[in-house]
């Protein structure tokens, strides 16, 4: 049988109104902001009523090392929360918004896959309720003033060699990522360098993900460093007076956007951080508003666990006071054999000793993530050309790993699919095992949280740092940042700094490259390899076929 495409899938969803997926968390009609039939965004004055409630339980969706055979975290996250309502749990869902940029580039969408989508999938991965359109507003507001006040005598005594603060654009648009601005003269102001980044890396962004409420969020846009003096001391965007006017901006970002699955049940859509410069997952509001209304909130990290699961733990749980319940580890058999060492090309043929050699990157993740103190239930995310053969290989190889791996069919079946993983996940989570904490402490000093993470995480042999960086950290501690999290930025691809090092490599080391303070976010960046901002499109971008049929429907995209 020929498969439908996401869209086509999509496409027939038989949705309801979303004042009845509202109806059924109990949000009154009043409080639902609705954006068109189908969308709608959760007052704020509703979340601070339901602040006394009990927290239900939150699961967290992560992943083995991501490769080009594709995983499923969206897809399964997703599905499992179908699976919960099927078996008659109260379950919410919590993901990120999707770039509008990389939609036009490369093909893969944010809202699932399958059988197990959110939908309006169209909208979603396009302007949807246009909160990022109000973050690229609030940070091109926040970049206009900087120039501003500079043109009209500079009273900060910003050097124009040492702004930080770039601008943004949700494209991906690589030549705009090193600009001269302001030229044709006296009227344009002092020409200086400057350059764009994807919206989703802002570091507005990363604060509209964290922040807890609307008060919360002017302070922490007033504590971003936007430039330094020529004495090296930071201006800060209250600095110049911005804060205010850019909260105002996002007042409506700042509130969680309500939609339903293709099974009619309730999700949240909320933020986008970058995996890489920030933290990437969906927004602290949505989870905890999330938490108090639903008995089970499914929630997932971008990237493989080392990086995604390990961000959300150590600074989203930390800083927002979350405590996950069971976390849920994806793995497919197509991925298993590229960690084996398969070529994309062949993944089509059974490969029983190719799925075992590529196990333990799986059983890293499995280790790693009890570390933290929570139970793991790894899904397999059933793809139709799998073999039992070769599932029944990773649940041998997982049970000797102390967790059990269980086969979901969501893509395929929807919550009839993915029960058994439901059973399971309810099954752990109530057996009340979780015992969770971060793997280092506040107080900790910044180069031991760095090394911390490189050893237990990554199980380098150390990370490497130089005296400038170490002088770096040391500065930061002594002004008062030593209490931050470290937020690391690193290749999804590997455990190592190397994108090509499948599987889990030992004896590597991880070198250090540059240190950045997002103080408005609250963490530290560090950075260890490349890191991107703004990408670029490829050769050939997906935007080439995307285009309205004659009846009005969107074709390409996806
Ligand atoms: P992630 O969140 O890990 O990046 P997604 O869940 O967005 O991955 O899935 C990426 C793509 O893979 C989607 O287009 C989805 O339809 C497809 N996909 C996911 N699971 C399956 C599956 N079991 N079988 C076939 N395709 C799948
Ligand atoms: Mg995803």
């Amino acid at each position: 049988m020929a498969h439908k495409t996401d869209i086509e899938i999509a496409r027939e969803a038989k949705k309801k109104p979303i004042q009845e997926i509202g109806d059924g968390l109990g949000i009154p009609g009043e409080h639902l902001l609705p954006y068109g039939h189908d969308k709608a965004k959760v007052s704020q004055d509703f979340i601070n009523s339901v602040q006394d409630r009990p927290d239900g339980k939150l699961i967290l969706v992560t992943a083995i090392n991501p490769t080009p055979a594709g995983e499923g975290k969206t897809t399964t996250t997703v599905g499992l929360g179908d699976g919960l309502n099927h078996i008659g749990k109260k379950a919410m869902i919590c993901i990120r918004e999707a770039s509008l940029g990389p939609n036009f580039g490369m093909k893969g969408g944010a809202a699932g896959g399958g059988m197990a989508q959110v939908v309006p999938m169209e909208e979603m991965n396009l302007h949807f309720t246009g909160d990022f359109h109000a973050i690229t507003s609030a940070h091109s507001l926040l970049s206009a003033m900087i120039d501003n006040h500079i043109y009209w005598g500079n009273e900060q005594e910003i050097d124009l060699r040492r702004v930080q603060w770039r601008r943004v654009v949700d494209m991906n648009d690589r030549s705009l990522r090193q600009i001269t601005s302001s030229l044709g003269g006296v009227a344009n102001g002092f020409p200086r360098e400057d350059g764009f980044d994807i919206t989703v890396a802002s570091e507005v962004m990363a604060i509209l993900c964290l922040a807890k409420n609307l008060k919360d969020l002017e302070e922490r846009l007033g504590s971003m460093i936007i430039a330094y003096r020529r004495d090296k001391s930071p201006v800060y965007c209250r600095d110049i007076k911005a804060e205010g006017a850019m909260t105002v901006l996002l007042k409506d970002a700042m509130q969680p956007n309500l939609v339903q699955t293709l099974e009619n049940n309730p999700a949240f859509v909320h933020g986008g951080p970058f995996a890489n410069i920030a933290h990437g997952c969906n927004s602290v509001i949505a989870t905890t508003t999330a938490l108090k209304l639903a008995d089970y909130v499914v929630t997932e990290a971008g990237f493989g666990a080392d990086l995604g699961a390990e961000k959300f733990m150590n600074i989203k749980c930390r800083k927002a006071g979350l405590a996950p319940s069971a976390v849920v580890c994806v793995a497919t058999v197509r991925a298993m054999k590229m960690n084996g060492g398969v070529a994309k090309a062949d993944l089509g043929a059974e490969n029983v000793d190719a799925v075992k050699k590529g196990c333990p990157n799986l059983g890293r993740h499995i280790e790693n993530l009890k570390s933290f103190g929570v139970p793991v239930v790894v899904a397999i995310n059933h793809f139709v050309t799998d073999t039992d053969a070769e599932v029944a290989a990773i649940k041998e190889y997982v049970a000797s790993h102390g967790a059990e791996a269980v086969l979901s069919r969501h893509w395929e079946l929807g919550s009839e699919g993915s029960a058994d993983l439901a059973r399971k996940v309810v099954a752990v989570a109530e057996g009340e095992s979780a015992n969770f904490s971060p793997i280092y402490p506040d107080e900790m000093p910044l180069a031991e949280k760095i090394q911390t993470i490189c050893k237990r995480i990554y199980r380098a042999d150390e990370a490497l740092m130089d005296k400038k960086i170490r002088d770096q950290l040391k500065l930061w501690e002594e002004q008062g940042y030593g209490n931050l999290p470290v937020c690391m930025a690193k290749t999804q691809y590997s455990f190592s700094t190397d994108p090509n090092l499948r599987g889990a490599p030992t004896g590597h080391s991880v070198p250090v490259r540059e240190v950045r303070l997002s103080a408005g976010a609250g963490f530290i960046v560090v950075v260890c390899g490349e890191i991107m901002t703004m990408p670029g499109l490829p050769r050939v971008p997906a935007s080439e076929s995307i285009r309205l049929n004659d009846a009005g429907q969107i074709e390409g995209l996806f």
